[in-house]
């Protein structure tokens, strides 16, 4: 399988979820076969970032790669958009600390991607990973299993509290299309009960109903009409999923993930684990 690339360069701005600030980011196509990597133009002389799992900083309320000052924040929904569309090497630049959150859902950069078509490098190999035997992660209410199967699919079980989005679930054979129409359309959310809390810990600073869905006590916030799915919460659990496993720097192959109230934290653990009981090949 050729390694994919965008064929021109595109880019989108505005303002990122947590940190509220504005950025360009800016996605080039990439010749060589060094997968994606973020670089920021705002801090002199800094280096890119490798989208790798090594890479993780910290994982509170998205994931955030880098190291000391010069880290990229919440960096799931590109990436996402990346893994939907099989895109392997991208050069990615922002001169901000986050991506724009646009409407909080992967949709728009894979629109971007799109507008900017897919190019086959025919010359260069991607890689697969494969798994032989079912790959387990546990820690309390939370579960992930991974098991040997014909194709790719993912299923996530939401469980909360909150009576109006006590349990949602989401499952779904991978495939280009499937993801684009199912999966990357579903926004992040928020609990209004916990965004003062967010606010002052320094996060969802750039959140507002134009990005992200608000839980509040007996109905959803929403800028647009209602939700765009009825399980949208756990379709966009899965969107994280696979932005997070990204990070693993190859596409995933005929296997079943299976997870059970996972978040950042946990998709990165799960993925390590995945890395040590896999094989990669080229293909
Ligand atoms: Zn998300």
């Amino acid at each position: 399988m050729p390694r994919k690339t965008l064929k021109k360069r595109v880019s989108l701005a505005g303002i990122g979820l947590h940190t509220g600030k504005r950025c360009e980011i800016v996605f080039s196509p990439c010749q060589e076969p060094s997968g994606i990597t973020f670089l920021r133009t705002d801090i002199k002389g800094a280096s890119p970032i490798p989208a790798k799992l090594d890479m993780v900083d910290s994982t509170i309320r998205g994931t955030n790669i880098g190291r000391g000052e010069n880290k990229v924040f919440t960096v799931e929904h590109v990436l996402s958009a990346c893994s939907g569309l099989g895109i392997d090497d991208l050069q990615i630049t922002l001169d901000g600390p986050e991506p724009p959150a646009v409407d909080g859902s992967s949709l728009p950069y894979v629109k971007l991607f799109l507008s900017a078509k897919i190019s086959s490098k025919e010359n260069q190999q991607s890689e697969k990973m494969e798994i032989s035997r079912a790959v387990e992660y546990e820690d309390d209410k939370v579960s992930y299993k991974a098991y040997p199967s014909q194709v790719l699919s993912f299923r996530y079980l939401f469980l909360h509290t909150h009576p109006l989005v006590s349990r949602q679930e989401s499952a779904f054979i991978f495939s280009q299309d499937e993801f684009i129409s199912q999966i990357a359309p579903a926004r992040t959310f928020g609990f209004e009960e916990e965004i003062e809390q967010l606010k002052q810990a320094g996060l969802a600073k750039g959140g507002s109903l134009d990005n992200a869905i608000v839980i509040s006590k007996d109905k959803f916030l929403t800028s647009e009409e209602g939700l765009r799915f009825e399980n949208e919460l756990a379709r966009h659990k899965l969107n994280d999923l696979i932005g997070d496993l990204k990070l693993l720097g190859c596409n995933l192959k005929n296997m079943t993930i299976d997870v059970k109230c996972g978040g950042h934290k946990h998709n990165v653990l799960f993925a390590k684990r995945l890395l040590e009981n896999a094989v990669v090949t080229t293909y």
